[in-house]
């Protein structure tokens, strides 16, 4: 969202070039953003009509999926962390308790929804490069469109990959109820502290490529200690998506949000 943002309140701001840097640069050349200040308040009206209209799809694609009996997870992380290997194995591990919908979210390519279609869940493509300005994130708008091509009267959970980015996605609501992220260990211990939205909004953290901890300096305490202090709520699973070693948690995880928390439900009948 550049300049703009929102706060987790629901305000909209812009703001001089009056953040922390961790950085040096010359605000003269092609950072100069200071054009901006004669035109900051209407920047501001112009975004917060797009984000009042986002909000606004969000609530309906939120009644319309409640209205089918669907739980909708929006699943975010950095490109790279895993989300499309772990949706890979958590479909297969719902089998016969939940219908699943796959919203798959990316720039560009069919790779990702490639890789989970035939496993059991429907699948649906929004490449965000298709119409939608090659955007860094899926918006209300997009989930809508995407929406249209899944059989939702068929469907108990729908998981939406959002497009692969530690900052954009945080900033929209789609109409999920719950946001969940993966967060793979490669990238270091600090990343709650740098991007807190996305950390902050999330309900639970996957912690992935644990099978890679041995061949890493990373500091499990540390980056715990971390996420806490931007989001002392988060449920914290650590598991490998390559391997499969420490699903069970996410799995259930998704199955309590889903009301099929009991184990032993099927699909279309009541849990216990
Ligand atoms: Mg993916």
């Amino acid at each position: 969202m550049g300049r703009f943002h929102r706060h987790p309140d629901g305000t909209v701001h812009s703001h001089e070039h009056d953040h922390d840097h961790d950085h040096e640069h010359d605000h003269r050349d092609v950072g100069d953003h200071s054009g901006y200040t004669e035109t900051g308040t209407d920047r501001v009206v112009v975004l917060e009509k797009i984000l009042g209209e986002n909000d606004r799809i969000a609530d309906s694609n939120r009644a319309d999926l409640s209205g089918h009996g669907i739980t909708t997870v929006n699943l975010m992380s950095s490109p790279g962390a895993g989300k499309t290997t772990l949706l890979a194995r958590t479909i297969p591990a719902l089998e016969g308790r939940a219908r699943i919908g796959i919203l798959e979210g990316d720039i560009a390519t069919s790779l990702d929804a490639d890789a989970l279609t035939g496993l059991g869940a429907a699948v649906s493509l929004v490449n965000t490069d298709a119409g939608f300005g090659g955007e860094c994130h899926l918006d209300a708008i997009m989930v809508r469109a995407g929406l249209a091509r899944l059989p939702l009267d068929e469907l108990d959970l729908l998981i939406i990959e959002n497009v692969g980015n530690l900052v954009c996605p945080a900033e929209f609501d789609v109409g999920q109820d719950a946001r969940a992220m993966v967060y793979a260990i490669t990238e270091g211990e600090e990343k709650p502290l740098k991007y807190p939205v996305m950390f902050r909004t999330a309900e639970v953290v996957v912690v992935n490529k644990m099978d890679l901890l041995p061949h890493l300096d990373f500091d499990m305490g540390l980056f715990r200690e971390n996420l806490a202090r931007i989001n002392p709520n988060a449920t914290v699973i650590e598991l490998s998506a390559r391997t499969g070693e420490g699903l069970e948690p996410w799995v259930e995880w998704l199955a309590g949000v889903a009301g099929i928390g009991d184990s032993g439900s099927v699909a279309g009948e009541p849990g216990q």
